[in-house]
């Protein structure tokens, strides 16, 4: 449907790289964006700018560091988007009683404050080229509930979610939406082992729907969120996750 195109609209994407930020970029770019690929590896990011303007669409590259505040203040030097995707994030993972306190900065400074740097980065562009747009900042259902090992990260993600309403009604009246997008285990380069393994297989029988997400599984809410589909829509935290958050206490 033609609310759903971005046709004309610049888009950021953090962490585009690889994984999922990569995914998303692909996204926005096939419904008609002009997408920024960012993230450190430069060489890996013009490998696939090439692979989207050699399908006819849109990308570019530009170096990005989210903890780095000098380097998110170059990304969008004499440049404004209107959608911007807030997905790099990292994980570490082990017990709250022996979390090193530079694996808990590390977490938080990537998934949290990395976030509120973008945003807050995006929101003065748009504001200083006279336009609104629209931010997703990529949370995760922990951010919603907890698992064990995941301390940093769960507390993090849950800033995102109540940052992502901060933010929503202190720029509304700026016609610049933020929303998140929380998603439930998708399947990735990185976790496929896992899932395959026996710890990995009794997760996916907790999850109602008993099976891990796609990256294609999330296209609908990144677009509904992104795009002027979901014009009324801010200040929400929306999960895509097979309905693991309602799984039964
Ligand atoms: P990934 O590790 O494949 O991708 C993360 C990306 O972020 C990489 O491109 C990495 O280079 C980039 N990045 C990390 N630190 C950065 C920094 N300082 N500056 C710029 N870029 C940086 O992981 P993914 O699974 O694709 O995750 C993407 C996002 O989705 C993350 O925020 C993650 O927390 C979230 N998420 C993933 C899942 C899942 O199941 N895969 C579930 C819920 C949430």
């Amino acid at each position: 449907m033609d609310i759903f195109r971005l046709d004309g609209k610049r888009a950021l994407v953090t962490g585009a790289s690889g994984g999922l930020g990569l995914h998303f970029a692909w996204v926005l770019a096939r419904q008609g964006a002009d997408v920024r690929l960012a993230a450190r590896r430069m060489a890996e990011l013009e490998q696939a700018v090439d692979a989207i303007r050699g399908a006819g669409l849109k990308a570019e590259a530009v170096a990005l560091d989210v903890t780095d505040p000098a380097s998110v203040e170059a990304a969008f030097a004499g440049w404004a988007p209107g959608i911007v995707v807030n997905n790099a994030g990292i994980a570490r993972s082990g017990a709250a009683l022996t979390l090193d306190d530079a694996d808990w900065q590390a977490v938080v400074d990537t998934n949290l404050t990395g976030v509120f740097r973008i945003a807050q980065a995006a929101a003065r562009a748009m504001k200083g080229a006279g336009h609104g747009g629209a931010i997703v900042n990529i949370a995760s259902i922990l951010g919603h509930r907890v698992a064990g090992g995941v301390a940093a990260y769960a507390a993090a993600k849950a800033g995102v979610v109540q940052l992502t309403a901060a933010l929503a009604l202190e720029w509304a009246r700026h016609g610049i939406r933020v929303n998140a997008l929380s998603p439930g285990y998708i399947e990735t380069d990185i976790n496929r082992d896992f899932f395959a393994t026996e710890a990995g297989e009794a997760l996916i029988r907790r999850i109602p729907q008993r099976r891990l997400g796609h990256p294609q599984d999330l296209d609908g809410a990144l677009l509904l969120l992104a795009s002027d589909a979901g014009r009324y829509i801010t200040g929400v935290s929306l999960p895509v996750d097979g309905g693991h958050l309602i799984s039964s206490l």
